[in-house]
């Protein structure tokens, strides 16, 4: 698994001129078919996506290209489940942020849960990053909960991104999250 940009007319650019690298031994990436098909949500609606798979020439490991919008073994995208993020933060319960998005409560319950479980980690992860790739780096705003210290610290993160590299305001904070942690924001093992 290997995230890539959004734009799949790029990335099949990118991985027929060989530029795309083996995130195990950094050797070129082949097309080698198609993953399965699947229909991801975006807040507006569904979305289909068939992420391409490709095989190493080097280890001949594979790795299933996924677009940065989508998020590890989760239906909604990364900027559905940040916007979740945002509004708790913000005071919101599961079931007032559920209708807003429209999505069952048990699902915005069972991320934000996990967000939560992983929210210290999630905050040192990008606090570090935040000063690394910032220019003049701010440190996010002292906030109420871990909770919110990871949001603040993931959103600080990608401004600093920004700062030196602007085509990446191209993508959301949440988007940017999701190259970071290769779509694992949400898993358990990560970071
Ligand atoms: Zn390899």
């Amino acid at each position: 698994m290997l995230t890539v940009e959004a734009d799949a007319v790029r990335v099949e650019a990118r991985l027929s001129a060989g530029e795309i690298e083996c995130p195990d031994c950094g050797g070129v990436l082949a097309p080698w078919g198609w993953a399965r098909g699947r229909v991801l949500r975006a807040e507006a609606g569904p979305v289909r996506v068939r992420p391409r798979r490709s095989r190493c020439v080097g280890c001949g490991g594979s790795h299933v290209l996924l677009p940065v919008f989508a998020l590890v073994r989760r239906v909604d995208l990364a900027d559905v489940v940040g916007a979740a993020l945002v509004a708790k933060v913000s005071g919101a319960g599961a079931r007032t942020i559920a209708e807003a998005l429209g999505r069952p409560v048990e699902t915005v319950r069972g991320w934000l849960r996990r967000f939560g479980r992983r929210a210290e980690h999630v905050r040192v992860y990008f606090t570090a990053l935040l000063v690394e790739v910032g220019i003049d780096p701010v440190p996010p705003a002292l906030a109420a909960s871990s909770f919110a210290q990871a949001v603040s610290a993931m959103v600080g993160a990608w401004k600093s991104a920004v700062s030196r590299w602007p085509q990446i305001g191209e993508v959301s904070p949440w988007q940017a999250a999701c190259a970071v942690s290769q779509g694992r924001l949400l898993s358990p093992s990560w970071p």
